[in-house]
């Protein structure tokens, strides 16, 4: 049987029978697979802390007739400061629990895969709750392509300026002040609204190798938090509601506060 490497994110991991534990990890390679650790419960395994949910790691494998065995492993980051941080953890959840049920596995999605390398590396900083969840949603209908229109009605099509009057879930996005009767939304949230699609399309676009460029979008997400905690909490559940009817039906379920 032959040998593999993967560079990958365990999402979960359960355990299998008394010493074994199972992992699902998003692969850069070859999209959400599972893998099993054999013997991790061992205080000696050297494969200990290798499928820690959120850990990022390139795991060496053998083919197996059931799950493929995890022989090696080498830590790219275990996540610890994000793991210091209840809502950070929360976020990153959420992230993880949608890629676990919403991505198929076995196909690979390069940027999805950045994308979630790189919020994880945001994770590290103290951000605000709303904003971050925002940046992920808007992130993942960025990557699967199905982002909401802002800046023309997406009822009738018209250029809208100073945010528009309306959001609408069913036609996909703003709607002007003609259209928008029935969905109101702050105006607030419509200049936020474009900063978090600001700040996920460059959280797509940055290079797999350059790590320390996700400081820099912590200091872009800094200045999202100056559109107001109401506007963004505004914007977010706005947005959850279109992932919900859009994306994945059941996604806002996926979301769950740290305290
Ligand atoms: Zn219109």
């Amino acid at each position: 049987m032959a040998n593999y490497t993967v560079t990958g994110i365990v999402l979960d991991s359960d355990l299998k029978g008394e010493r074994d534990v199972e992992a699902e990890v998003f692969t850069l390679e070859r999209g959400k697979m599972r893998m099993t650790a054999r013997g991790t419960k061992k205080l000696e395994s050297t494969l200990r802390g290798s499928v820690e949910p959120l850990t990022e790691g390139l795991f060496f494998l053998a083919e197996s007739r059931g799950t493929d065995i995890l022989t090696e492993w080498e830590a790219i980051n275990c996540h610890f400061e994000l793991k210091k941080k209840p809502e950070s953890l929360a976020a990153a959840g959420f992230l993880a629990r949608y890629v676990t049920k919403a991505v198929p596995a076995g196909s690979p999605d390069q940027r999805l895969y950045v994308f979630v390398k790189n919020i994880l590396n945001l994770l590290h900083f103290s951000i605000q709750h709303d904003i971050i969840m925002t940046v992920i949603k808007w992130g993942i209908l960025l990557a699967s392509g199905q982002a909401p229109e802002m800046d023309v009605c997406a009822e009738c099509g018209s250029g809208i300026k100073n945010g528009g009057a309306g959001w609408s879930v069913e036609s996909g996005g703003t709607v002007c002040g003609a259209c928008g009767v029935g969905s109101r939304m702050m105006p607030g949230a419509m200049s936020f609204g474009t900063g978090a699609r600001t700040a996920a399309k460059g959280l797509l676009e940055i290079e797999i190798e350059s790590g320390e460029k996700a400081a820099a979008h912590a200091a872009a997400i800094s200045t999202l938090e100056k559109a107001g905690t109401r506007a963004a909490a505004e914007f977010s559940s706005a947005l959850g509601r279109f992932c919900d009817y859009h994306l994945y039906d059941g996604m806002s379920k996926l979301e769950m506060r740290a305290r």
